[in-house]
């Protein structure tokens, strides 16, 4: 048992921080959910968690898939590190070195939406596909791509979320004069088509609006404009769509209907057409895709593959 390797697997969110200790998907020995608070309480409850449930075994490495922005580029100085959030606390936070530091083991780090997508192409709904991208659609809207088997980093990370978002209509034909609620852009695609802009529009939860009301054919409209806008830019063999909004079942297939329309014919491959209910499928994790998604960056950590 003592030199049985085991990762550490963090799935970092702004309410709450799910741990868990294991081999990969099919082997998990021990889970456990954090209430999220400031960054060093929260840290070093997981770090706890991990030491605990470690005893006995080797832990290997850790992977944290966490809410960003994040700093990723290791040659700058705040590499690890939380870039500025609206969370209060977390700007400037340091995500890797407290892990570190108390755990004595190596700690990857990438965004929740990146640890995601590297979890469906690795085991789960985009094995074999080159780029593979992952999107949700919950309180943020957010995109991985991984490409080469690697998540896509540059200037930062991709911010799938803030794009900019066409005018749409209702099905009547009015005009959708929502402002918007990102703070940044207003009417960016998250602005439009977040859970809290969903909430804002109908005054309550999206969980409430059933599937016959006219809100989900504008939603549908919104994600398949930003998803056209993802396939002619970075030309993914997949798409997955997860997040708490695509809990509604039947919005996949309105996404799916509207998909070839945007496009117009223009990208003439089936898998965005005749095929495209492959194309554009639901997680095979479910709301585990960013914790699965840490277990493969822990043991993407240099010598641990
Ligand atoms: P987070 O983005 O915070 O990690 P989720 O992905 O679960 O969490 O997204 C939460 C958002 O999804 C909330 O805005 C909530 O209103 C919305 N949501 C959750 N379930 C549903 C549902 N069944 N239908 C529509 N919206 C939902
Ligand atoms: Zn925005």
């Amino acid at each position: 048992m003592m030199n049985t390797p085991l990762y550490g697997a963090v799935e970092g969110g702004g309410t709450k921080f799910v741990c868990a200790l294991g081999n990969g998907p099919d082997q998990i020995v021990a889970r456990t959910r954090i209430d999220t608070t400031g960054p060093a309480e929260t840290l070093g409850r997981v770090a706890d968690f991990l030491r605990e449930a470690s005893r006995g075994y080797r832990l290997a490495a850790v992977g944290v898939a966490c809410f960003g922005p994040l700093e990723l580029d290791e040659r700058s100085p705040a590499y690890g590190t939380m870039l500025e959030t609206p969370k209060p606390g977390w700007s400037g936070a340091p995500i890797i070195a407290p892990l570190r530091q108390r755990l004595g083991v190596p700690v990857a780090l990438d965004t929740d939406v990146s640890g995601a997508a590297l979890a469906e192409w690795r085991w789960g709904a985009a094995q074999g596909c080159d780029p593979a991208l992952y999107l949700t659609v919950g309180t943020g809207i957010g995109g991985g791509a991984v490409v080469g088997g690697r998540p896509l980093h540059g200037l930062l990370h991709p911010e799938m979320g803030h794009i900019p978002a066409p005018r749409l209509a209702w099905p009547d034909g009015r005009p959708d004069d929502f402002p918007g609620v990102c703070p940044f852009h207003g009417n960016c695609f998250e602005g439009m088509a977040s859970g809290p802009a969903l909430q804002a529009r109908l005054g309550a939860p999206a969980e409430t609006a059933g599937p016959e009301h006219p809100v989900w054919d504008l939603e549908a409209g919104y994600i398949a404009s930003a998803v056209a806008t993802y396939v002619l830019v970075l030309s993914p063999q997949r798409l997955v769509a997860g997040g708490g909004v695509m809990q509604q079942a039947h919005l996949i297939d309105r996404v799916r209907q509207r998909l070839p329309e945007v496009l117009a014919g223009y990208v003439k491959r089936a898998e965005v057409d005749a095929a495209v209910e492959r194309y554009v499928v639901a997680p095979h994790f479910g709301q585990d895709a960013g914790l699965m998604g840490a277990f493969a960056l822990a043991m993407n950590v240099k010598g641990e593959t």
